[in-house]
């Protein structure tokens, strides 16, 4: 990975792809849903599956890797997974590669995303150069910070598709080097632990050396560890985690690692950070048969799916006479100094464990009109997904609903890929309605793609 880089190929053309797509889209009468025709989605909203939809085929290849200037050219719904294979062999990365495999570029810029980097690099949104979207009025524009389509460049991310698609996107790569160590540092507070982040936020090292990623794993009110990651181009050994070991029980069992770099990208989907035990995949004797290949989040997102559709672990708890549960499926940005009020309203009100943390500041000092954070705050995104069973007389959006209010409270900013509760007003007004209803009539002014709140809150 450290030799000099081959050379650039040059750029593989994309246009009949767009215009077949571009077709397509004009086909779809305007009494029809547009819907993406995907094979995998990380989105946690189910709906029936609907036959037909946009098929975006041919629109998942990474068109050109330039290792002199830095850069990608990459189609829109191609999965990081493939980006990061395309990236590697040159020494590069994206700065910002969200942890699941078959997310693709297009969603995590149109649905955001996050990562162990993002407290030195923001979201991946903010290392997009420029791109080209199928706008919902079925032209095809390029969005630049500094064209006439900046309005547009800056309100995409947090759109979910509903101004247009991602066709293609130019994005900076930054250059890795073969290993990663990693240190896992245990803390018995959260002030103790927003403490570090926020001397690591500051200063970017800890004891004196570089961190190059830094995210969080808690196991209780009493037991939370900090894991920052340095690259390095020697490891006197390297871990691996995409067989029987699973990633995070080793955060508590060791305090030094080595992964190699393409290894530590992936660290979380091997478990689906550990969802994978509601499927039994942890468990010693299941474990050891579960073929490797099939250790994916995209396979345990399809067996979900499966038990959303089929109504099947709600079944099994009315057999059984136990109360039904309420999925917490949830990402939420919290000021870093406001941290241990959320995880104590948390642990007291919801009790899910573990839980994710990792620290993002924005990279861009203008921020993004659809999901207002303020660039000059140091956030930590807190992850939390399993389900809680519902007290009596409780129904489903008990639990969602006291986040929201308490992520309200706390001046935080809550992520759309799963169930939201907001009531029309308040969510205008944090997702910035003003500008969003601008875009839309300018772009899609006849309304063919579904409006943001119809998608995300109803799930329509
Ligand atoms: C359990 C769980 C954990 C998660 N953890 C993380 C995490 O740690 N880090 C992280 O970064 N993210 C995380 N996510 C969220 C995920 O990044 C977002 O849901 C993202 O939008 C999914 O991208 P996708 O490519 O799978 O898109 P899809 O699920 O296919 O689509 C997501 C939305 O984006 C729209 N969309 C898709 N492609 C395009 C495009 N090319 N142009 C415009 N709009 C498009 C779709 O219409 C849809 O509304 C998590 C999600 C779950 C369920």
């Amino acid at each position: 990975m450290e030799s000099d880089p081959p050379a650039a190929p040059d750029r593989v053309e994309h246009s009949d792809e767009v215009a077949a797509l571009t077709a397509r889209y004009g086909r779809i009468p305007a009494s029809e849903r547009v819907r993406l025709a995907k094979s995998t989605s990380n989105l946690f909203r189910f709906r029936a599956p609907v036959s037909g939809g946009l098929d975006v085929t041919g629109l998942d290849r990474v068109l050109r890797v330039d290792p002199r200037r830095r850069v990608a050219d990459v189609q829109g719904m191609t999965t990081f997974e493939d980006l990061v294979a395309a990236t590697l062999p040159y020494g590069l990365m994206p700065l910002v590669v969200p942890q699941l495999k078959t997310i693709t570029l297009g969603g995590a810029v149109a649905g955001l995303g996050i990562e162990a980097s993002s407290f030195r690099n923001g979201l991946p949104h903010e290392s997009v150069l420029e791109m080209e979207i199928l706008t919902g009025d079925g032209g095809v524009v390029l969005a630049r910070p500094d064209n006439e389509h900046a309005e547009l460049f800056r309100g995409f991310p947090n759109s979910y598709g509903s101004l247009g698609y991602a066709l293609r996107l130019l994005i900076e790569l930054q250059p890795v080097r073969d290993y990663v160590r990693l240190r896992h540092v245990p803390f018995d507070s959260t002030a103790s632990c927003a403490e570090a982040i926020e001397r690591i936020g500051r200063s970017g090292s800890w004891n004196e050396q570089r961190v190059d990623f830094l995210d969080g794993t808690v196991f209780g009110a009493n037991e939370l560890y900090l894991t920052l990651g340095t690259f390095t181009s020697r490891a006197p050994y390297t871990s691996d985690y995409t067989g029987n070991r699973i990633y995070y029980r080793s955060i508590r069992d060791r305090e030094v690692d080595h992964l190699r770099t393409h290894d530590y990208l992936w660290r979380w989907d091997t478990d689906w950070f550990w969802c994978s035990r509601a499927f039994g995949a942890q468990h010693p004797a299941i474990r050891p048969f579960w073929p490797r290949r099939l250790l994916r989040s995209d396979v345990y997102r399809r067996l979900v799916s499966l038990d959303q559709r089929h109504g099947l672990s709600e079944r099994f708890y009315r057999l059984r006479g136990r109360p039904s549960r309420e999925p917490v499926i949830q990402d939420v940005e919290i000021p870093l100094d406001r941290l241990a009020e959320f995880l104590e309203f948390f642990h007291r009100e919801i009790g899910i464990s573990p839980v994710w943390l990792c620290p993002v500041r924005l990279r861009d000092s203008q921020g993004w009109p659809l999901y207002p954070m303020d660039p000059a705050t140091l956030y930590v995104n807190v992850g939390f997904w399993a389900t809680v069973p519902l007290g009596e007389g409780q129904s489903v959006g008990t639990y969602n609903r006291a986040i929201e209010a308490e992520v309200s409270e706390l001046d935080g900013h809550k992520s759309l890929y799963s169930t939201a509760y907001y009531e029309p007003e308040e969510f205008w007004r944090r997702y910035d309605g003003a500008t969003y209803q601008r875009l839309k009539q300018r772009y899609d002014e006849a309304g063919k793609l579904p409006d943001l709140y119809d998608k995300c809150v109803l799930g329509t």
